[in-house]
C-alpha cells in the first residue's frame, strides 16, 4: 500500500478521491445508484442536491463508516471499499477529517482537552507536541482566547471552528464537511465559511456538502448535483450554477438560491 500512495502523491492528475459505479443500499432501498465522482489533490469539490438524494452516504462511504455493496472507492491509492478488519478502517479514518452539523465535541472537556484527546489516544503523540499543535490550530481559526473554555460556553459558529479544529489536529490528507453551518444562527455563518475558504485556499483537499450556493461556487473547483441516488450532473461551479445543463438542475437552484 506504501508504493501505491507514493506513487499517487507524485501524480496529481490521479485523482485523491474517485467513486466508480457506486451503489449502496439500505435494505430494499438504494440510496446510491451508480455514483462516479473525482476529486482532485488540493481540490474542492461540493455535493449539493435536495433532502435524501445521498449526499452524506457519500461522504460517510468514504470514511469506511459504510461499505457500498456494488462499485469500488479509491482514497490516495487505497481500496477504501475493500477494507473489512476494524483495524484498517482506523487507519482510514485518521487520514480522512469528518466535519458534521452536529459538532459532538465533548462538553466536559475545555477546547485545548478536546483537541488533543484524539491526537495522544489514537496517534500516540506526546502532549507537550499534541498542545503545541491544539495551541497553533486555534489561532488558525481565530479562538486562541477560548482555549480554557467548555463547549457550552461558545457560540454554534465557534464550537464548528473548534470541530474543524479538531479535525485538522489530525492532519488528515482530506476533509469532508457534511451541511456545517445548517444548524448555526445566521450571524456565525460567515465565520465558518471563512475558515473553510482559507483550508482551500492553502491547498486542503475539501468535499463539501452544503447549501450555501454562493459559497459553493465561489470556494469549489467543481459541483456535482445529485437527486435520487444519481448524480445528474457535474462540472465546473460556475458553469453549473451559471448555465446547468439539465433541466432539473435549473429547477432545483431556482428554488434554492
Ligand atoms: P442527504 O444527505 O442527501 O439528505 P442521505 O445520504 O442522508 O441524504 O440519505 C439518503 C437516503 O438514505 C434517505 O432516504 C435516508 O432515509 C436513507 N438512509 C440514510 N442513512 C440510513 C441508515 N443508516 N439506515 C437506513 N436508511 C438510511
Ligand atoms: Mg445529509
Amino acid at each position: 500500500m506504501a508504493t501505491l500512495d507514493s506513487a499517487v502523491a507524485g501524480a496529481p492528475d490521479i485523482p485523491q478521491v474517485s467513486l466508480r459505479n457506486v451503489h449502496l443500499s439500505f435494505g430494499s432501498n438504494e440510496v446510491l445508484k451508480g455514483i462516479d465522482l473525482d476529486v482532485g489533490r488540493g481540490r474542492a469539490v461540493s455535493i449539493i442536491g435536495p433532502s435524501g438524494s445521498g449526499k452524506s452516504t457519500i461522504l460517510r462511504c468514504l470514511t469506511g463508516l459504510l461499505t457500498p455493496q456494488g462499485g469500488a472507492i479509491t482514497v490516495s491509492g487505497t481500496r477504501v471499499d475493500l477494507l473489512r478488519a476494524e483495524p484498517e478502517r482506523i487507519e482510514l479514518r485518521k487520514r480522512v477529517g469528518f466535519v458534521f452539523q452536529q459538532y459532538n465535541l465533548f462538553p466536559h472537556l475545555t477546547v485545548l482537552q478536546n483537541l488533543v484527546v484524539a491526537p495522544l489516544r489514537v496517534l500516540g503523540r506526546d502532549r507537550a507536541g499534541a498542545e503545541s499543535d491544539a495551541r497553533r490550530l486555534l489561532q488558525r481559526v481565530r479562538l486562541e482566547d477560548k482555549i480554557h473554555a467548555y463547549p457550552g460556553e461558545l457560540s454554534g459558529g465557534q464550537q464548528q471552528r473548534v470541530a474543524i479544529a479538531r479535525a485538522l489536529a489530525m492532519h488528515p490528507e482530506l476533509i469532508l464537511f457534511d451541511e456545517v453551518t445548517s444548524a448555526l444562527d445566521p450571524e456565525t455563518v460567515g465565520e465558518v465559511l471563512t475558515v473553510i475558504r482559507e483550508l482551500v485556499d492553502e491547498g486542503m483537499t475539501c468535499v463539501l456538502v452544503t447549501h450555501e450556493m454562493q459559497f459553493a461556487e465561489e470556494i469549489s473547483d467543481e459541483v456535482y448535483f445529485t437527486e435520487a441516488g444519481r448524480i445528474v450532473e457535474h462540472g465546473p461551479a460556475r458553469q453549473l450554477f451559471r448555465s446547468p445543463a439539465s433541466d432539473r438542475t435549473r429547477a432545483f437552484l431556482a428554488r434554492a438560491l
